[in-house]
C-alpha cells in the first residue's frame, strides 16, 4: 500500500491508473502546474481548477483511488504577475472544494524577481486561509540558490515549517529543509532529480523523519510507478517492511492528514459522469 503525494494525473491515462491501483497505490495528491504550455487567460485556470475538482477525482475513484489537490499559479507562469494576480483572485473560490489541501506547487524557477513577488502572494493567500503548502524547487544549479530563497520566504512570512513541504529535494538540499524543520519529498525521475537508487540512498543517510516519496509522474519522460520500484528498490537493499511503509505512506499520511480533507481510505462510489 503506497500513497503517491504529487502526481499530475491530468497528463496520465486511465492504464497509468490501473496500473498504480494494482500497485498497491491508494491515494494521490495532484498540484497544479505548468501545462507545458503558457496559458492565455484566467479563465484558462479556472477551467483546470475545475479539471482538477471535479473530474480528475471521479476518474481517481473509478480506480479505488482517493485523488487530492493543491491550487496555484506555477512559477514557470508567474513570469506575468497582472495574469498571476488574476489567478490568485480565483483561488479562494475553490479552497473549499472537498479535495483541495491547500496551495501548490508553488516555488521558484529561475529565481527571478516577478517569481519571488508571487510567491510572496501565494504565502500571503496560505497563511489568510490556513492552508497547507506545497512547494517546487528550482532545477539543478539554481536548486540551492533557490531553495534558500524560498525557505527564507517562508520564515519571513511566519509559516509553521510543518505545515509545508518542500518537493524535489535532492542530496545537496535535503539537509537544508529537515533542518530547518520542514518536510522535504523526493522525486523519483527516471534519469533527472532522483532515481530509486539514490532515493534510498538519501534514506540511508538523512533517516527517514519527515521524508517522503513520490513520482511527480506528468506529461514529460516520467515514470507513475516510481514510488513502488523505491520500494522494491529499498526490499533489495534489505531494509525493514516498517521502514518502507514509514515513507511511503505513514510519513505523507501524517503530513497531509493535517487538512481533514485528506483521506486514505478508499473512495465513496461515485456515478461518474465521463460516459463518452
Ligand atoms: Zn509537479
Amino acid at each position: 500500500m503506497y500513497i503517491d503525494p504529487h502526481v499530475h494525473m491530468v497528463s496520465r491515462t486511465t492504464d497509468d491508473y490501473r496500473r498504480m491501483a494494482l500497485a498497491g497505490c491508494v491515494a494521490i495528491t495532484e498540484p497544479a502546474f505548468w501545462a507545458g504550455y503558457d496559458r492565455g487567460s484566467a479563465e484558462g485556470f479556472a477551467d483546470y481548477f475545475r479539471l482538477l475538482t471535479e473530474t480528475e477525482p471521479r476518474r481517481a475513484a473509478q480506480y479505488g483511488i482517493r485523488h487530492h489537490t493543491w491550487l496555484c499559479i506555477n512559477p514557470k507562469e508567474a513570469e506575468d504577475p497582472g495574469l498571476a494576480r488574476e489567478v490568485l483572485a480565483l483561488i479562494p473560490g475553490f479552497l473549499e472544494r472537498p479535495n483541495v489541501l491547500g496551495i501548490g506547487e508553488i516555488g521558484l524557477n529561475k529565481n527571478s524577481r516577478n517569481e519571488l513577488v508571487i510567491l510572496e502572494e501565494h504565502i500571503e493567500l496560505a497563511k489568510r486561509h490556513g492552508q497547507l503548502i506545497l512547494v517546487h524547487t528550482p532545477h539543478l544549479e539554481d536548486k540551492l540558490k533557490g531553495t534558500r530563497l524560498i525557505l527564507d520566504a517562508l520564515r519571513n512570512h511566519g509559516i509553521a515549517p510543518g505545515r509545508v513541504l518542500i518537493d524535489h529535494v535532492e542530496e545537496h538540499t535535503v539537509r537544508l529543509v529537515l533542518d530547518r524543520g520542514f518536510w522535504a519529498g523526493m522525486t523519483l525521475y527516471p534519469d533527472t532529480k532522483c532515481t530509486p537508487a539514490r532515493a534510498a540512498d538519501i534514506i540511508e543517510c538523512h533517516g527517514s523523519e519527515r521524508l517522503w516519496l513520490n513520482s511527480a509522474g506528468d506529461w514529460g519522460h516520467s515514470d507513475p510507478l516510481a514510488v513502488p520500484k523505491a520500494q522494491a528498490e529499498m526490499r533489495r537493499r534489505r531494509h525493514a517492511e516498517a521502514l518502507i511503509r514509514k515513507v511511503t505512506f505513514d510519513n505523507p499520511r501524517q503530513f497531509l492528514s493535517q487538512s481533514d480533507r485528506f483521506s486514505a481510505e478508499p473512495p465513496p462510489p461515485t456515478a461518474p459522469d465521463l460516459t463518452r
